[in-house]
């Protein structure tokens, strides 16, 4: 048995990769499980032009076995197996991809689902174990070599006995220390999470023996323990199959299964995009707001995968702020991973896909907005804010994204119209967009300055939310057409009364405005006749470019 020695360099790269490449120990088991995904890949190409060899599905599957008594943990394998210079060159080398050289080799380009590329995944498995040995036989051959490594020191190669073609790999799981858990790595309902979070997609089953508590026979309340073999992952990518095989069903399932949200969702959006850069998306929009989503706590972002395998829980960068409600998951083959598999390289195709969905959630919630007013609504209930915020904060960049989805309360159709809507309304003479910001629609129902706006027979839009009139003055304008505080000085309407008429009321009760003014003292910058008021005898105006609401809501802000 002769022991070779890693060079010099690969053990400090073993030491880099072992310590510093993963942010967190279980995704070892993700890459063990892509490995032999991978392997049962080939296997199956290997069968598409070998007639000696025909793929039974049944026949390939990957195994995870745990040992608490002996403290090991398994990864089985049906698929290709290794020869001894696979072990060498592959396992004995880092940063050598078989897998990539495989794809490379056979010209896989579309639909292929091979994993592997960087060469590096294995040696996770030495983060959470001290021995890791690797028993294969490899296609068409008749030997079967057992590879065994401690980690930096080196490996050995020695002939072994195995049957079945394929791979076993088996880790001697590490001893706890007094603030590492190890332990956890070989407990099955932890396993299971694993396997679930990460490798739920991988296309062959994942089986575990799993303790199940069941009914005793003959007994109505004695239970015991049965070991049975699940498999643990759900194995089909639902976002890979034809829109016309699904029901809205089976989304509603994913959605529930993935756990987006405890709602149901209002809408699913599922696209296959090919593309500049190739994806396949589902996302959902909720119906009902989470609880925490105006708040720090509330974190955006959808589910990144990478050939089915989960790469980022919440990839923020895959939606914008404005859209922060939507959920759901993206798959893409054209990521340029780094190769912790935990970020990518570059956020070049991240950015092309975000831009990608928020074109078609703004088109969806068009036509939701178009079809289904009622949804709409609903929809605009738990999360319009979100987009009046969207208008405000990036000083109106989004407005072409977003100006189409806000909706405001109209006091002519006493419910909430779009501003196209209010726009084909208007009469010809009518300049201006008017709103009216106030507490409550029966609030502002009741200013004496709607008078005059809705005799002239125009329509009010209702501002009740603080954030309305900030996002509004983002926008300046919708279709050309200015908006307008029903409180500023300047209507913009032909008054009926002339001139001379108020400068008559000015001048008559000069004494009593006087007095007024005297009273209201700081209160008031001045008081004067307003053409205005029809059956109320007074009213506030604002004179400057903000409406009096809007100046509450500054004078409330901390400075
Ligand atoms: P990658 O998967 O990125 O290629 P790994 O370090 O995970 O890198 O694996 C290195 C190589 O070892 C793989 O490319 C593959 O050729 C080989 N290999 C690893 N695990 C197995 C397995 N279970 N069956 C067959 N080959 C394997
Ligand atoms: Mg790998």
């Amino acid at each position: 048995m002769v022991k070779k020695e890693f060079k010099a360099e690969s053990k400090r790269l073993l030491e880099l990769m072992i310590n510093s490449i993963y942010s967190q120990r279980e995704v070892f088991l993700r890459e063990l499980i892509s490995n032999a995904s991978d392997a049962i890949d080939k296997i199956y190409y290997q069968a598409l032009t070998d007639d000696n060899l025909s793929f039974n599905k049944e026949n390939y599957y990957i195994r995870v076995e745990a040992d608490k008594e002996n403290r090991t943990l398994k990864v089985i394998d049906t698929g290709i197996g290794m020869t001894k210079e696979e072990l060498e060159n592959n396992l004995g080398t880092i940063a050598k991809s078989g897998s990539l050289a495989f794809k490379d080799a056979n010209e896989l380009k579309d639909g292929y689902d091979i994993i592997g590329q960087f060469g590096v995944g294995f040696y996770a498995a030495f983060m959470v174990a001290d021995v890791v040995t690797v028993e294969s036989k490899a296609y068409g051959s008749d030997e079967a070599y057992k590879w065994e490594s401690k980690g930096i020191d080196g490996y050995t190669i020695t002939p072994v006995e195995k049957d079945q073609l394929g791979t076993t790999i088996t880790l001697k799981i590490k001893e706890n220390t007094d603030d590492e858990n190890y332990d956890e790595f070989l407990e099955e309902y932890r396993l299971k999470a694993i396997i679930k979070k990460y490798s739920d997609f991988i296309r062959y089953p994942i089986k575990m023996d799993v303790t199940e508590s069941k009914l005793k026979e003959g007994s109505e309340d004695e239970y015991e323990d049965h070991i049975e073999e699940q498999t643990i992952n759900s194995m089909v990518p639902i976002w890979k199959k034809n829109k016309n095989e699904l029901t809205e069903e089976d989304y509603e399932n994913f959605y529930q299964e993935k756990r987006y949200g405890f709602d149901k969702p209002l809408k699913h959006i599922h696209l296959n995009i090919d593309g500049t850069v190739r994806y396949n998306a589902i996302l959902y929009i909720p119906e009902n707001r989470p609880y925490d989503y105006y708040s720090q706590d509330y974190e955006k972002g959808l589910e990144l995968y990478s050939n089915g395998v989960l790469i980022m829980e919440k990839c923020a960068d895959l939606i914008p702020d404005h859209f922060s409600f939507v959920k759901g998951m993206v798959d893409s083959e054209d990521l340029s991973l780094n190769i912790s598999r935990e970020m990518l390289q570059h956020d070049r195709q991240l950015k092309l896909i975000a831009k990608n969905i928020t074109k078609k959630v703004k088109n969806q919630l068009l036509s939701l907005q178009r079809d289904d007013r009622e949804k709409y609504e609903k929809f605009y209930e738990s999360f319009g804010r979100q987009l009046k915020f969207g208008v405000y904060n990036n000083f109106g960049q989004n407005k072409e994204t977003l100006q189409d989805l806000l909706m405001f309360y109209s006091s002519k159709e006493k419910k909430m119209v779009t501003l196209d809507e209010y726009v084909s309304r208007m009469p010809e003479e009518q300049k201006y967009i008017y709103y009216a910001a106030g507490e409550s629609n029966e609030r502002i129902e009741k200013l004496p300055q709607t008078e005059m706006v809705k005799d002239k027979g125009f329509e009010i839009l209702y501002f009740t939310e603080e954030v309305d009139e900030f996002a509004i003055k983002m926008l300046m304008n919708y279709k050309e057409k200015e908006f307008k505080s029903i409180s500023s000085g300047d209507l913009g309407i032909d008054e009926d009364e002339t001139e001379e008429s108020s400068e008559k009321a000015e001048k008559d009760n000069k004494e009593l405005f006087a007095a007024m003014k005297t009273i209201l003292a700081d209160n008031v910058k001045e008081v004067r006749a307003s053409k205005r008021l029809k059956s109320h005898p007074v009213c506030l105006a604002a004179d400057g470019e903000i409406s009096l609401e809007m100046e509450k809501v500054i004078n409330a802000m901390p400075d």
